[in-house]
């Protein structure tokens, strides 16, 4: 295997291609074998597994992948890289290379044409813009993914992972959390990248749950209120609540409900665990 993961020979195939890097494609490739060995120690790929890849660059974890899972579909929106991905893949029969964005991608096809519809595991380093929208649609619709290893942005990935009454816990972090046991595992400074991002990244596994932490009856109006309390998380979360739109929601019913959960009407939405939004949901859906 050409190690791609060594600036030498990601630069030479870069060269060979005389490929230029996108900016809106969030194009920032790994050259650092220690950091592609971290992932996939924390991805815990096995022989059996089939791996969903986005936005696999020129290839280089796609071959890590490629050497140990029995399947490895990857997702690539830059049409230049197709030629360069035949050339780096060529020796790997069990790799399938599909041009397109994630965005637009039926998961779900993919874990049955690739997988006999049993779940995926999802590696990338993910191309910062989209974290999110990839993140919760990977959660939302229900695809049939097991676990998601990503590297994000390195606030991005102390958000998901934040509790309570801490100053990165949000909106964010409480979606993640309810479908998802998020667990950072390794910092990556901007050198370990070509060209350097701007910022810090890490790598999180997200291990997918299967029932959620707490029982919500109406989901989409818990992360309304979540939404809210967040929008401004200043504010004590009656007043928080009522300035999110929420239809139907009164100051009253709010301040009632908090009272049956023997919280303070003074709190603030930052000091809520995922439970307590999920009763205070369940108890407003009720009143
Ligand atoms: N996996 C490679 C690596 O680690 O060196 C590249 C990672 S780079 C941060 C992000 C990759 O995602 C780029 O190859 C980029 O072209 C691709 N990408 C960006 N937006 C995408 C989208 N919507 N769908 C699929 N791939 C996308």
């Amino acid at each position: 295997m050409a190690t791609l993961g060594i600036p030498q020979n990601t630069i030479a195939i870069l060269q060979k291609y005389q490929f230029h890097f996108q900016k809106k494609y969030g194009q920032n490739f790994l050259i650092d074998t220690s950091v592609l060995e971290r992932i996939m120690k924390a991805a815990q790929i096995g022989p059996e597994d089939c791996v969903l890849e986005i936005g696999p660059g020129i290839g280089t974890m796609t071959q890590y992948l490629a050497e140990t899972a029995v399947k490895v579909v990857a997702v690539e929106i830059d049409k230049a890289l197709i030629p360069i991905l035949e050339e780096t893949l060529a020796p790997y029969e069990n790799v399938t290379v599909l041009q397109g964005d994630i965005l637009k991608v039926d998961i779900g096809e993919l874990a049955k044409e690739y997988n006999g519809g049993k779940p995926l595991k999802v590696v990338a380093n993910l191309p910062y813009y989209i974290t999110t929208p990839i993140i919760m649609g990977l959660f939302e619709k229900n695809v049939p993914v097991s676990g998601i290893t990503v590297m994000v942005q390195k606030e991005v990935a102390e958000r998901m992972q934040a509790k309570p009454g801490t100053k990165d816990y949000g909106a964010l972090s409480l979606a993640v959390q309810y479908y998802a046991e998020p667990q950072i595992a390794a910092n990556v400074p901007p050198n370990c990248f070509m060209p350097r991002p701007a910022v810090g990244s890490a790598v999180i596994h997200l291990k997918r749950r299967g029932n959620p932490p707490a029982e919500v009856k109406d989901e989409k109006f818990m992360f309304d209120l979540i939404r809210a309390a967040f929008n401004q998380r200043r504010k004590m979360l009656p007043n928080a609540l009522m300035g999110g739109g929420i239809p139907q929601l009164t100051k009253e019913n709010v301040i009632k409900a908090l009272e049956k959960l023997d919280i303070p009407e003074t709190i603030r939405g930052e000091r809520l665990s995922l439970y307590e939004f999920a009763e205070l949901s369940n108890i407003l859906c009720s009143l």
